[in-house]
């Protein structure tokens, strides 16, 4: 070894040029690298710190396998757990990361589908802009994991959504309290963007066993399991993506409704009732029996053919029936039932929810849903 180095040692004046070359080379390369990652900062003027310093790169994580993420919604999870309050998630924020303590954070996927190349966003109060605190490479269909934060260890610097750099040394060995964070994600996919346009709705979804007692004399299903769950969280984001649709807006306010007192709703009383669909603010949802669905006030029951076949068939007449009820319509109005002659808000919800599965836009499908055995 030590001859050898001797000898590129000793080289000729020539080869210490191509050395020179070579190393201009390789250290040109690697800027490009960093350049990659500095380059929104190149453009933006303001950004702070001293030149040539450079820019914070984003931490990469990926809860792809059982090394690094566990799974929710199980079989065998217990009931208490599958049906808990912590397990209560936001329609528009399905790629879910909360605060666990100071220095800790959960990231939970509840949609049925593996998401990837997502970038996390944390938003410290107090702080105008979101910083980036990580990417996802890919996180599996209903994965799990607690983490701490990166900076607890590794850099303090971040990027925010302007592109300048923002220092979390101040929380390095403190954390950040939980009541000053929150978080969302964000990125380009057609999935994720699919994923993001549900913010248009306030649902906050969770789970629920309504017959605990297991009474044989009502219509909820003894004890909901695990599956019904995982498809429930699929029709879940298929229906609130429906709702979405500017289209659905569009039919629903040109078709002809009536209200409770089976009077033709106007164009302002629709908008109203549409509205509320989007601003409903919880939904807690079971699975009944005997019955269709059952829905009023946060409730929300369906039957399992529905959430077996949400992906390749019109669900809006069971599915938006009940919504109709949770935002106080009877079935006098053409909100819950079709009216004589088959108009009504679940014949109009109905066709566009066809004309999706049809052109394949419904982001939950049979072709990226995880688990085929529950199909
Ligand atoms: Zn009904």
């Amino acid at each position: 070894m030590k001859q050898n180095l001797l000898k590129k040692l000793t080289r000729p004046k020539k080869s210490h040029l191509t050395l020179a070359i070579v190393l201009c080379f390789v250290l040109f390369n690697f800027s490009c690298k960093k350049l990659g990652v500095i380059d929104p900062l190149k453009d933006h003027n303001s950004s702070p710190g001293p030149k040539n310093e450079p820019a914070p790169s984003l931490v990469e994580y990926n809860f792809d396998n059982d090394s690094n993420s566990g799974l929710m919604f199980q079989d065998g999870e217990s009931m208490a757990l599958l049906t808990s309050e912590a397990r209560r998630y936001e329609i528009g924020k399905v790629l879910r990361v909360k605060a666990v303590d100071t220095t800790t954070i959960e990231v939970a996927n509840f949609a049925p589908v593996d998401i990837l190349d997502a970038t996390i966003l944390l938003t410290i109060e107090g702080q105008a802009k979101p910083i980036k605190l990580f990417r996802v490479g890919k996180i599996r269909a209903h994965a799990i994991k607690v983490i701490p934060y990166s900076f607890i260890k590794g850099s303090t610097k971040f990027i925010n959504t302007d592109n300048q750099v923002v220092d979390l040394v101040q929380y390095k060995t403190t954390g950040i309290p939980t009541n000053k964070v929150s978080f969302d994600f964000t990125g380009t996919t057609d999935l994720i963007i699919k994923l993001k346009s549900l913010a248009k709705l306030k649902w906050k979804v969770k789970y629920q066993d309504f017959d605990p007692t297991d009474n044989p004399k009502d219509n909820w299903k003894d004890n909901i399991d695990a599956r019904d769950v995982r498809r429930f969280t699929g029709l879940m984001i298929n229906l609130a993506y429906m709702l979405q649709a500017d289209t659905t807006q569009k039919v629903f306010l040109a078709e002809p409704i009536t209200d409770n007192n089976k009077v033709l709703m106007t164009t302002a009383q629709k908008q109203q009732a549409f509205n509320s669909i989007l601003d409903i603010p919880k939904f807690n949802c079971g699975v009944v029996v005997n019955v269709s669905g059952l829905g009023g006030g946060s409730t929300y029951g369906l039957a399992d053919y529905l959430l077996v076949k949400y992906m390749t068939k019109n669900i809006c007449f069971e599915a938006v029936h009940e919504i109709g009820h949770m935002v106080g319509f009877s079935h006098s109005s053409s909100m819950t039932y079709p009216s004589s002659d088959n108009r009504g808000a679940v014949v109009a919800t109905g066709n566009v929810y066809l004309m999706m599965i049809a052109k394949g836009l419904l982001p939950i499908k049979t072709s990226n849903y995880y688990k085929p055995s529950d199909l």
